[in-house]
């Protein structure tokens, strides 16, 4: 039988100019956790994101269990995740050897400052701790450190109510902005700020599926531009070199983690960071070719979905929501049927709170991320997907339309 070509989901697009830089990491020694290429990348990466200072690491789960420890989480305390996201968004909290509270989404798919306050306001209870505030969850008696705001498919959290509540609530907030490089607001409060750099502390992703990549890689933020953010940013690169005082004499100050990136990963990011504004653009283009051919064909029950208004999304993922009712098959008829043709697509992820490991775990009063595990299906997003593709998937999606 005559196979096509896969149309894939999301791979990295890789310029020639990375095997000169790699070839510089080789001749030079240079291949490890030292080396020129890693003070250039983070320099870049802060450039872009118009914030003082970042540190790069191994990866973004790397990255967030080192912004969750600077942030001074801990044992016995709480923190509130959203329960639709990337479980490796959730899994650092427990190497902290504190424990989960899964949150609802909203319609973005990102965390729901509603039920956020809701739950503060309800479940707990601010107590006085010495000279310090603490929220103190009532069920567990335990204080809930802070919240992890995961920006979804690289669409913005609410951040201006997100921050306003956990200001109010004495929350520490950690974006996970893995999915967001290149997502900011382009007005109200937040005005130029890009996802990563609002928080208390923030994280990108360069792992081979985000926008862009070093093979494996993440990066600390650290918000603004004042001494607290500075001295996290820097704690944060001592911790992941293993805590070093004394190069020479091995002279370590505390149980520090080998998390800090590779030159080699860094040779990669340099050249992939110089087409970010590129890739952000073609994604846009891409999003926008498969609204408009969905349209002229006339499918219905098949609907792509907006990104936050106010903001740049960088458009990393295309979220398309089914209507079974109206499409006449259901998302997961659809995806098989794609995936025949090959075209390789994926639901969302299994939310959080459903997971083996935090079965058990608090979860407070889910009811809008259910629907989205049961009717999202994500298309190929690749920066390298050509319109002609994107027309091969509409047409497949128009020919498994059931109509009456
Ligand atoms: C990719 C991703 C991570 C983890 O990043 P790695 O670099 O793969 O460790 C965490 N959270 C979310 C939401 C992600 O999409």
């Amino acid at each position: 039988m005559d196979r096509k070509k896969e149309i894939p989901l999301s791979v990295p697009n890789l310029d020639p100019e990375i095997a000169d830089n790699l070839r510089k990491c080789v001749e030079s020694g240079w291949v490890s956790t030292g080396g020129p290429f890693i003070a250039e990348f983070e320099r870049s990466v802060a450039d872009y994101a118009s914030v003082p200072d970042a540190v790069a690491c191994q990866s973004g789960t790397a990255g967030l269990h080192t912004a969750l420890r600077v942030l001074g989480v801990g044992p016995l305390d709480e923190v509130i995740v959203p329960t639709l996201t990337f479980i490796a968004a959730v899994n650092p909290v427990r190497y902290q050897f504190a424990e989960p509270v899964f949150m609802d989404c909203d319609g973005s798919f990102c965390l729901d400052p509603e039920k956020l306050e809701l739950f503060c306001k309800q479940a707990c209870v601010l107590e006085e701790r010495g000279r310090r505030k603490v929220l103190v969850n009532k069920a567990s008696g335990r204080r809930v450190a802070a919240v992890i705001v995961v920006h979804v498919f690289g669409n913005l959290a609410d951040m201006e109510r997100i921050m306003e509540i956990a200001r109010r609530y004495h929350l520490c907030v950690l974006e996970d902005a893995t999915e967001a490089l290149g997502s900011f607001y382009a007005s109200g409060r937040y005005k130029g700020r890009h996802a990563g750099t609002i928080g208390d502390m923030g994280v990108f992703s360069f792992n081979a599926n985000k926008i862009i990549t070093t093979g494996g890689g993440g990066m600390i933020l650290a918000g603004g531009k004042n001494k607290k953010s500075l001295g996290r940013l820097e704690e944060s690169r001592y911790l992941t070199t293993t805590a070093r005082d004394d190069a020479l004499r091995f002279v370590h100050g505390d149980a520090g983690y080998n998390y800090r990136m590779l030159n080699i990963q860094a040779a990669i990011g340099v050249s992939q960071i110089r087409q970010i504004e590129h890739f952000v653009a073609v994604k846009k283009r891409n999003y926008d070719a498969y609204a408009e051919r969905l349209c002229a064909l006339g499918v219905k029950g098949v609907r792509l979905l907006p990104f936050r208004p106010g903001t740049r999304c960088n458009h990393w993922f295309y979220p398309f929501e089914i209507d079974e009712a109206v499409f006449g098959r259901s998302r997961d008829d659809l995806m098989e049927a794609l995936i025949q043709a090959g075209i390789q697509c994926r639901p969302v992820w299994r939310l959080c709170h459903l997971q083996k490991p935090y079965s058990k775990a608090r979860r407070f009063h889910i009811t809008k991320a259910p629907h989205f595990e049961k009717n999202i299906l994500n298309l190929p997003c690749s920066t390298n997907l050509t319109i002609q593709e994107i027309d091969v998937i509409c047409a497949e999606i128009r020919k498994q339309q059931v109509t009456i």
